[in-house]
């Protein structure tokens, strides 16, 4: 009795905690329904805060966990591949012995001048990844099934290929034969709706006319960032990213500075405002320090940061340039999973121009001749970005 009971019974919030502690040990209960309370919730790929971000997930996403530790819940996307939450981001709906999935009503395409846009109709809010593969994007959304008769599908074009589903998910796949140039994914009232911005077209005198750069100069405010020799950071950024702005300017590219004036904004309405612009390269300016000065004489000078593979190919430019004018040591180009290296709706790179905690290269990024050296450097970086990644023979004004 206990046993139908709980299965079709949805437990209501304290009582289902209850019920998936005693998770593993009931065998009744197979999965505990969670449902996401904030945007932007990462799944790793291990239980702790350092593991690997698999994807990240809308307010009011649906999963399904079938384990927990201290602070995660194990969520099952599909069978053999498992993911993890933390607890605070999710609360538990209901324990349920099945999982359940739909089938996607209709994905629509509109092949649009600067992008595509895909439309996806579905009555579920399932977990998905959105990733890229070299220059192709793949999409998995979860506990989803496209079916080849209840499925509409509609002006699909070429380089896309929907994947027959096997298993309870659906695969979309876009092919593209150049570089990615920016892609996101936002939550609408009917499904998902993807973006993904076509290669842009290049002028091979003036690569960066019309591209759109947003400048982000690091901290502000009562974030200071680095401090030495009297000098402070936030200072340093917004002076670097102004000059940044005029050599941008006169190349022909439209930009604009989060930030004019010496003010603390928050990390995700930086984001939201390059989005906003329509940003074809976010770049976020900072200068160095280190956690321990014992390794002063180990890491110095300058470094270009990167999280999404689109984004590396102008981290590698920019550190190329920037090495040749400013004759800095070498602070190579890293992965690095940032707040302003992870959007991916635009290329996005994070420049360290120096370490600012030492001496000879403080005494540098204050002047105003090596800040323009810097400046010209990084839209040097951008340019031969965009000429080797998109000036092709058929791809030129
Ligand atoms: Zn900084």
């Amino acid at each position: 009795m206990k046993r139908i009971i709980l299965s079709i019974i949805l437990i209501l919030s304290q009582s289902a905690i209850y019920a998936v502690e005693k998770l593993e040990n009931v065998g009744i209960a197979k999965y505990a329904v969670l449902e996401t309370i904030n945007d932007n919730v990462p799944l790793r790929q291990k239980d702790n805060e350092n593991a690997k971000r698999i994807t990240h997930l809308f307010k009011d996403t649906v999963l399904f966990a079938d384990k927990q530790n201290k602070n995660y819940y194990r969520v099952e996307l599909k069978e053999n591949n498992y993911v993890w939450v933390n607890k605070k981001f999710v609360e538990v709906q209901a324990i349920i012995p099945e999982k359940r999935f739909d089938n996607i009503k209709k994905i629509e395409f509109k092949d649009k001048k600067k992008n595509y846009n895909i439309e996806i109709k579905t009555d579920s809010n399932s977990a998905f990844v959105l990733k890229e593969n070299g220059n192709n994007l793949d999409f998995t959304l979860f506990d989803n099934r496209y079916d080849p008769i209840e499925t509409k599908i509609l002006n699909k074009p070429e380089n896309f290929i929907v994947k027959e589903t096997i298993e309870n998910e659906f695969d979309l796949k876009f092919l593209n034969n150049s570089p990615l140039f920016g892609y996101d994914i936002e939550k609408t009232k009917k499904g998902y709706l993807i973006n993904i911005k076509k290669a842009p077209k290049i002028n091979s005198k003036k690569p960066l006319k019309n591209i759109t750069i947003v400048i982000d100069p690091g901290h502000g405010g009562d974030e200071f960032g680095a401090r030495a020799f009297n000098l402070d950071e936030k200072t340093i950024n917004l002076q670097i990213s102004k000059r940044l702005k005029k050599e941008f300017k006169k190349r022909g590219a439209k930009t604009y500075l989060t930030r004019k004036k010496d003010k603390k904004i928050d990390l995700y309405k930086r984001i939201d405002f390059a989005k906003e612009k329509n940003a074809d390269i976010l770049l976020s300016i900072h200068q160095n320090s280190l956690a321990n000065p014992k390794d002063i004489d180990k890491k110095h000078g300058v470094g270009t940061y990167y999280y999404n593979n689109q984004s590396k190919f102008l981290a590698q430019k920019i550190q190329e340039n920037l090495l040749n004018q400013t004759k800095f040591k070498d602070d190579k180009v890293n992965y690095a999973s940032f707040a302003l290296t992870r959007p991916t709706n635009q290329i996005s790179v994070l420049i360290e121009c120096g370490y600012l905690i030492r001496k000879e290269e403080a005494d540098k990024l204050k002047d105003k001749k090596f800040q323009k050296i810097i400046s010209k450097a990084i839209t040097k970086g951008c340019e031969d970005y965009l000429k080797e990644s998109f000036l092709t023979k058929n791809n030129s004004l």
